[in-house]
């Protein structure tokens, strides 16, 4: 699987306005026919080792950041992502934020300054389990996240989703002049496939813990959330901070997407080490000689 052969470029939205999730299958492989085994395989000698060389020029330049943000239902595979996909990049030069209810003091603030709060700096990738997303979405299934959000009554009115999105696209657009990569995937489920990881979660015991009661109740509201999700999309996919769409009912598809639109990115930014000039070379070179001399 060479770069050029963009398996996933269908995936990728730019442009909002006439999208439609019903076009995409949570089951899709896009034409990539290999077995779990060899896609694991692929994963990390391909994928994986060019993301590892890239993260180091990434650090060693110090002037990109790159901002992941992780959104799908309950069991959608967001944690698998993160496990597998940067089990190849150094600790060091990457952050994982995860974002859950609000916390009272958060809910004292503006919507985006918890994650404002965790934006990768230069040099760095970070990744978001969940994110301002969640603002449009949990919070828009349950009108009680709103009313707990203690904004003044006569700022919230039935515009405040056209107004959120305007102001996520307008953050996005900010932080992309100022020079971080801001690629958002939808890990896309679909609602057999999560029953099925439910159950597997309540009859493994090693992974009972990971179901809480309430996932049951969120999956009532699932065509709410799909509705939710798909406005998101229309309204906040731009060309410089695309939506992917990635079919989630397979894990190694998943994982394969996200890792390989990582690279591609990265690729494009023709990151290379710092060069060093001719006199920090000369005062390298007598450094050196000082070491042998010793
Ligand atoms: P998990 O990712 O399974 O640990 O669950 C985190 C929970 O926090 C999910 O149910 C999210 O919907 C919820 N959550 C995340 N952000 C928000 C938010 N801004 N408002 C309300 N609930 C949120
Ligand atoms: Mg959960």
């Amino acid at each position: 699987m060479a770069t050029t052969e963009r398996f996933f470029e269908r995936l990728r939205i730019e442009r909002g306005a006439s999208f439609s999730l019903a076009t995409f299958d949570p089951g899709d492989t896009c034409g990539v026919e290999i077995s779990k085994k060899e896609a694991h395989t692929r994963l990390a000698e391909e994928w994986l080792t060019r993301l590892t060389q890239l993260q180091e020029r990434l650090w060693a330049q110090d002037r990109w950041a790159i901002l992941v943000i992780l959104q799908g239902m309950d069991a959608a595979g967001k944690d698998g992502v993160i496990k597998h996909v940067m089990s190849g990049v150094n600790p060091q030069g990457c952050q994982v934020t995860s974002f859950k209810v609000p916390s009272a003091e958060e809910l004292d603030h503006d919507f985006l300054w918890r994650t404002t709060r965790a934006l990768p700096e230069r040099g760095r990738i970070g990744i978001f389990n969940r994110s301002y997303y969640e603002e449009v979405l949990v919070v828009r299934v349950h009108p009680t996240a709103l009313a707990r959000q203690k904004l003044p009554p006569r700022l919230v009115g039935p515009d405040i989703w056209r107004q959120r999105f305007e102001d996520i696209a307008a953050f996005e657009r900010y932080l992309t002049r100022n020079g971080t990569v801001v690629l958002k995937f939808f890990l896309h489920l679909s609602r057999q496939e999560q029953r099925r990881r439910f159950l597997e979660r309540l009859e493994t015991p090693e992974k009972r813990w990971k179901f809480a009661l309430g996932d049951v109740v969120e999956r009532r509201h699932w065509n709410d959330y799909m509705s939710a999700y798909e406005d998101m999309i229309r309204h906040t996919a731009s060309a410089h901070a695309p939506w992917f769409v990635v079919p989630a009912d397979h894990k190694w598809f998943a994982r394969l997407v996200v890792a390989a639109t990582l690279v591609t990115a990265l690729e494009s930014l023709e990151l290379e080490f710092p060069v060093v000039d001719e006199a920090q070379g000369a005062e390298l070179e007598e450094a050196r000689r000082q070491l042998l001399a010793e």
